[in-house]
């Protein structure tokens, strides 16, 4: 009895696995036909100038429309993209996009932004991302010191990165530090790489009213910002105590509900044009 019954729980298990291949095998299928079916979106969220309350720039942010997925948030794509190597097709589009949109908004007469692109470690890896950036900017007659590629602190530790971070400097493009204080990158890599931003991760400042230890975290990496010569972005401040905390550290540029959710484009130029200076900072 005990055979066949773990006879039995071998043949479920593998059934098991054979529908989580093929599941995975039709997201990986549907995600490669998403950037020529013009299924992506990009959504993008202002970065806010603590000094002078106003818009600087913008992050530019994916989401995935499926036909038959619906709404597909990065957390469900980006993840199984960057396995597979659609990545780098996402992100090329992604950079095309972002540009276009500058150059829209532009021509629209709207103050000149900056806007920030996420980079997976592999499209920085592949030795042409800087190529790519400078035909996007050319193509739509944008400066490239108006880009800013978004490292992850842990793809820029690693060996490989920082060769594809300074031709994309060499460029004119900004790069920043996402997610910093979450990675345990060595200080002295970093301080190797020519660096524009460090963005502190929304979990330390998420807890930055309520916990000490958080707070110091954020003061330190702040600290080590200004330390570098480096501007410090917050990403995820929700609550007027968090702004008022992180503006007593010394942080530059803070980006979070509190200002404004990721939106469409129109919703951005329906922004700027109703005020430069967000009322939760003026
Ligand atoms: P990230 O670059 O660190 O982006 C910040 C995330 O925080 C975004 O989630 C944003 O919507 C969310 N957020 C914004 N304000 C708040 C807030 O006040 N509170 C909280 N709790 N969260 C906030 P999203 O859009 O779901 O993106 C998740 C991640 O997916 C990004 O993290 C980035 O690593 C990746 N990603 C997004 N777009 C792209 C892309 O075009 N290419 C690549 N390679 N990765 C991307
Ligand atoms: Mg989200
Ligand atoms: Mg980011
Ligand atoms: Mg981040």
């Amino acid at each position: 009895v005990a055979k066949s019954g773990g006879k039995n729980r071998v043949r479920v298990f593998e059934r098991g696995m054979r529908e989580e291949v093929t599941a995975q095998d039709e997201l990986v299928r549907d995600l490669r036909a998403a950037v020529p079916n013009g299924e992506l979106r990009l959504l993008y969220q202002p970065q806010v100038d603590l000094r002078t309350g106003a818009v600087t720039g913008v992050e530019a942010l994916a989401r995935w429309q499926s036909p038959s997925r619906g709404l597909v948030e990065p957390a469900g794509f980006i993840p199984v993209a960057e396995t597979s190597g659609v990545v780098d097709a996402i992100d090329d589009w992604v950079i095309g996009e972002a540009c276009r949109q500058l150059r829209a908004w532009d021509d629209a007469g709207l103050p000149a932004l900056g806007v920030a692109v996420n980079v997976s470690a592999r499209r920085l890896g592949t030795g042409d991302l800087a190529v790519t950036l400078a035909a996007a900017a050319r193509d739509a007659g944008v400066a490239p010191a108006r880009l800013e590629i978004e490292v992850p602190e842990a793809v820029a530790a690693g060996p490989d990165a920082a060769a594809g971070i300074r031709e994309v400097r060499a460029l004119g493009v900004r790069v920043a530090i996402d997610d910093f204080g979450t990675g345990s990158s060595s200080l002295s890599r970093l301080q190797d790489l020519p660096l524009d931003r460090l963005k502190i991760d929304t979990t330390s400042v998420a807890l930055l009213a309520a916990d000490a230890a958080a707070g110091s975290l954020a003061d330190a990496v702040i600290a080590l910002g200004n330390s570098l010569g480096l501007q410090v972005v917050a990403e995820g401040v929700e609550q007027p105590g968090q702004l008022a905390a992180l503006r007593a550290l010394g942080c530059d540029t803070a980006q979070g509900h509190l200002f404004g959710s990721p939106v469409p484009a129109d919703a951005v130029e329906t922004l700027l044009r109703d005020g430069r200076v967000l009322p939760a900072v003026a």
